[in-house]
């Protein structure tokens, strides 16, 4: 199977949308896209949506983040966890932003490296989500997936990318974050995968099926 019909597969199977994705569908603005993108580390989906829509309903500038207080934007964003240091992050590159792009989101990968809280994978989520430039955000799902699927064979995320974007053509990696997340949510996740529903367990190295009916069975005798 090729690369596309296997992610058409995946995409068949999935549902909802995942919260960078709906901001994206939305077209909001890339820096409520960024901010997003730094509240969601460590954090569930539905966290970071919540986190979001408090804190944008009463700060959804860089200028009016970089005036509010410390402590109201930490009680916003406070769903998020690791709620201080990300407080004080946004509040940070809000201001980085007005001084040094015009209060603008930068649609470069190394501006954005710049920016504190900002690693490979929010750059590219602003990248892909923002600016709809082909990169690969690699999360622990795409990271888990990818090898899982044998597509690469890699120890860490970083490494994944690289793999990932010597393999993968380019035409598909603005798809890849936004499938390959929402896939290991619901389907192969990280404990237990849902090998025995899953739409491409024909093709997949990795099909834990027949492990865990073992595993099922002996618990049973
Ligand atoms: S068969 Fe299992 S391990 Fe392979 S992709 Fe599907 S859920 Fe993941």
């Amino acid at each position: 199977m090729e690369y596309k019909e296997i992610l058409d597969e995946i995409e068949k199977q999935l549902e909802g949308e995942a919260h960078l994705d709906e901001l994206a569908r939305k077209k909001q603005d890339p820096f409520k896209i960024l901010i997003s993108t730094i509240l969601s580390a460590r954090t569930r989906d539905a966290n970071t949506r919540i986190a979001t829509e408090k804190l944008f309903a009463k700060y959804n500038t860089p200028e009016s983040i970089a005036k509010a207080n410390i402590d109201d934007i930490e009680q916003l964003v406070k769903s998020s966890g690791f709620y201080k240091v990300k407080a004080a992050r946004i509040k940070e590159v809000s201001k980085i932003l007005i001084e040094e792009y015009n209060s603008n989101v930068p649609d470069d990968y190394e501006e954005l490296l710049n920016l504190p809280g900002v690693g490979s994978k929010t750059a590219n989520c602003v990248l892909v989500y923002a600016f709809k430039v082909p990169a690969i955000p690699v999360d622990t799902h795409v990271h888990r997936i990818s090898n899982r699927l044998g597509w690469v064979t890699t120890k860490n995320p970083l490494k994944t990318e690289v793999a990932l974007k010597n393999t993968i053509p380019k035409e598909l990696w603005i798809k890849l974050n936004r499938l390959l997340v929402r896939f290991g949510q619901q389907i192969c996740v990280s404990i237990k995968p849902k090998c025995d529903v899953c739409s491409i367990n024909k093709i997949c190295p990795k099909d834990f099926s027949m492990e865990l009916a073992v595993k099922k069975k002996k618990k049973s005798l």
